[in-house]
């Protein structure tokens, strides 16, 4: 199995808990397939290999106009899509309220949510993916309002959180602008008819990750500023101190051109030049190797573990979709506890160590609402995921340079320290001085064993 057909195998999964009704079974035959091919993997991994040096950074790697990494903050954000239950909205939002940055600003989250818990959408032709239900709409549009009154970020995840493709196969099959500009534009009109002002709603996720060139022509269109549906960090050269900051999609989507050559089947097209629409992209998360196992917490052997959950799973390197489903979900790497809040703290500390890209974690209220009887990990309570998530913020929150606001202050953020030259549609920007970079590159230590690795995890790719 090719990796972009396992990542999309993680991304189409990561929504399901909510949906008892879209369960497909081909994600379990695509497992089952699968389970001999990755074994060697366990015998190449190395538990004294220190697969975490900090890494070289590439060009998209270096923080915005080349900035001294020490000078960059580390920001964290974390974003929550769906939101159709109330109890969970509440918890966060009671759990946030009085959470400072150590800058004195408040520490803050992006909700990107699904209109239709709100209200039907009757327009809509062929199939509904799901049905959007919700016990009470007039309260989730109360703490929806709530949610942005102090402070957080609400975007976009379209109206009816259908499927913007086929994932098994039927690459061609896709959303047409049309599709896009109903979905986004329906969404928008609701959450300005609760109160959100239209100016302030210019995030986007799609649902399951899906997405299309057109997706990113129609928010253009539609005055959005970003989406944050694209992958990032998968390189088998990143690993997790090296990542690629978020970018203006003028110049297209490097990762999802390197996605498309991992499956020659997929016909679809890359994406193409976009200007002034941005890409904060969803990382992998990581989980710590044996030898760090005991700083977080937690006894050695986790990799090895997920790697007999999951057999795609890539040992050496420890990703894992940067998703709550993913991480806990029984169909793939259920978690516990301890191990969640090691992973996230974790991944967290590999970032302030390295070139301080964004710490991107994203989850879905309704996997932490103890109303929603759909969502049923095998090794952690619902009570237990909030004490994760809230131990993993208390963490970030005590480190100096750690600063969790919404996406959409991140992406003000980078522009603010983007050269102008860069900021332009025009290709003059190609040849912008890089007179600082000798000091990044300076940091970036040499990652000879991971060369190695790196090779290894792309032969088992192909
Ligand atoms: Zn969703």
């Amino acid at each position: 199995m090719k990796k972009r057909e396992l990542l999309l195998l993680a991304a189409m999964m990561l929504a399901m808990f909510s949906f008892s009704g879209c369960k497909d079974k081909s994600s379990d035959d695509e497992k089952g397939t699968d389970s001999n091919s990755d074994t060697d993997t366990t015998v190449a991994w190395d538990t004294n290999h220190a697969p975490d040096d900090v890494g070289d950074f590439g060009e998209f790697a270096k923080p915005p106009g080349d900035m001294d990494v020490k000078k960059v903050p580390q920001f964290v954000s974390i974003g929550f899509d769906d939101n159709g239950f109330v109890d969970s909205m509440k918890w966060i939002l009671d759990f946030m309220k009085d959470k400072k940055n150590s800058d004195g600003t408040p520490a803050r989250l992006s909700f990107y949510n699904a209109t239709g818990y709100y209200k039907d959408d009757p327009t809509i032709g062929g199939e509904k993916y799901t049905s959007l239900d919700t016990a009470d709409p007039e309260k989730l549009a109360a703490v929806w309002l709530r949610a942005y009154t102090e402070g957080h970020e609400v975007g976009n995840h379209t109206q009816n959180h259908r499927q913007a493709f086929n994932f098994w196969g039927d690459y061609e099959k896709g959303w047409t602008a049309d599709d896009w500009r109903h979905e986004i534009s329906t969404c928008n009109d609701t959450l300005v008819e609760i109160g959100i002002p239209r100016e302030e709603i210019v995030g986007f996720r799609t649902p399951f990750l899906g997405y299309n060139d057109d997706l990113f022509t129609v928010l253009k269109e539609l005055d959005m500023k970003y989406d944050c549906s694209i992958e990032e960090g998968w390189q088998y050269d990143q690993n997790g101190t090296n990542f690629n900051w978020p970018y203006d999609l003028k110049d297209g989507s490097q990762v999802d051109s390197l996605f498309l050559s991992w499956e020659p089947e997929n016909t679809r097209e890359t994406i193409g030049s976009h200007p002034g629409v941005w890409e904060m992209p969803m990382y992998p998360v990581v989980a710590p190797p044996d030898y760090k196992c005991a700083e977080y917490g937690i006894p050695a052997g986790l990799r090895t573990k997920m790697l007999k959950d999951v057999s795609y799973f890539g040992i050496e390197d420890g990703k894992v979709t940067g998703l709550d489903w993913n991480m806990v979900a029984g169909d793939e790497f259920s978690m516990n506890k301890a191990e969640v809040v090691a992973t996230l703290k974790y991944t967290l500390d590999l970032r302030l160590k390295g070139n301080r890209a964004p710490f991107v974690w994203g989850a879905h209220t309704p996997n932490f609402s103890l109303d929603n009887t759909d969502f049923n990990p095998p090794n952690i309570t619902i009570l237990e995921l909030r004490e994760a998530l809230e131990e993993f913020i208390t963490y970030a929150l005590s480190k100096k340079d750690v600063i969790i606001i919404p996406q959409k202050d991140i992406l003000q953020w980078i522009q603010d320290h983007t050269p102008a030259d860069s900021d332009t549609a025009t290709d003059s920007d190609t040849a912008a001085t890089d007179t600082d970079s000798g000091t990044d590159s300076d940091t970036a230590a040499t990652d000879t064993d991971s060369g190695t690795d790196s090779d290894t995890a792309t032969d088992s790719a192909k």
